[in-house]
């Protein structure tokens, strides 16, 4: 028999179908993290973000093989303790970057046809006087830092609404770039040649604040912002000041350096910047997808499919 330990939220069908597998027992954890006598006897962990695999907690496993996480990012595991103790971990990284994408994208369009304040002016008896014109995107000069799997959908979806896409990620062949009809370049290109910046890019070394007061002086007074990443792509004192200034017309974030967002965080405050709660892949399609491919793959990995 082999002891399957859920921490977190997975979609009915993707609990079914595991739960029909007569030699799996499935077990659910009541709290995120696991306590020492769950994790002791598992053989496999099904997780979110909200389970942090740390060494401590691979050390109390001695049964442990697969860990799935039904997430895009791997940031709340810790990956060199699991490989040392042959713990093979794995993300259907795929499975939401249309969602993400998307967001990204609904992100923008917010921003630049001022829905918000209208949704607000109406609902204060106003009609169109406090708004400012909004941008046509269709033209607009789109960069994105990070070509990846959203970052390609984000290039996709802006070039059907006729925006000129720039890309740049250090990572990828210039082939990668010629396919997706995306004009590769240098990083402070892709900031001072922008209408718009989409960020895209895993945290790392290299890409926290790989956005800052320095280079954001590149960026063009009419330039809007976007991060969906992760909060520490972006140095967020820096937009805040940059903002206020009227350095730069916009920003939305989906993603904060602390999530959630604490009550006195100085962003509430910020000139003409749209937050959403780190929703980009939060659809029932990325959900659903996310949790069915993360069981297929453990039920692949144990030879019960
Ligand atoms: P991905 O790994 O497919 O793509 C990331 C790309 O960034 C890669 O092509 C890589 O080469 C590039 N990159 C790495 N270092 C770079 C650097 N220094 N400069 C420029 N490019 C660099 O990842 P993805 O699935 O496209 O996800 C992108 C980001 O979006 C991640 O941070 C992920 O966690 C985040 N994300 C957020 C949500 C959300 O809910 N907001 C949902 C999905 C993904």
């Amino acid at each position: 028999m082999t002891n399957i330990l859920i921490t977190d939220d997975y979609s009915l069908s993707a609990k079914s179908f595991l739960s029909s597998i007569p030699e799996v027992f499935l077990c659910h954890s009541l709290e995120h993290q696991p306590s020492d006598q769950e994790i002791k006897d598992c053989h496999a962990l099904l997780i979110r973000s909200k389970t942090k695999v740390s060494a401590q907690l691979v050390s109390k496993a001695p049964n442990l093989r697969f860990i799935g996480t039904a997430t895009s990012g791997l940031d709340h595991i810790d990956l060199e303790a699991c490989q040392q103790k042959g713990i093979v971990v794995f993300n259907p990284a795929d499975a939401n970057a249309r969602s993400a994408a998307e967001h990204a994208l609904s992100l923008l369009l917010c921003l630049s046809k001022n829905l918000i304040q209208g949704n607000l002016a109406i609902r204060n008896g106003q009609w169109r006087s406090p708004l400012s014109r909004g941008l046509e995107l269709y033209g607009q000069r789109l960069s994105l830092i990070g070509v990846g799997r959203v970052g390609s959908h984000m290039a996709k979806i802006s070039q059907g609404l006729g925006m000129e896409v720039f890309g740049y990620d250090p990572y990828k062949e210039d082939a990668y770039f010629k396919n997706l009809n995306i004009q590769r370049v240098g990083l402070s290109e892709a900031i001072s040649c922008a209408d718009i910046i989409s960020l895209h890019t895993p945290l790392t070394d290299e890409t926290k604040n790989i956005l800052n007061r320095k280079n954001m002086q590149q960026c063009n007074e009419n330039c809007l912002i976007i991060n969906t990443s992760r909060g520490d792509c972006l140095n967020q004192t820096d937009l805040i000041d940059y903002l206020n200034s009227g350095k730069i017309a916009g920003a939305a974030l989906d993603v904060f350096q602390k999530e959630p967002l604490k009550e006195n965080s100085p962003l509430l405050k910020a000139n003409n910047l749209l937050m959403s709660p780190h929703i980009g892949a939060f659809t029932q399609s990325a959900f659903e997808n996310a949790s069915l491919e993360t069981v297929k793959w453990l039920l692949q990995q144990l030879s019960l499919n």
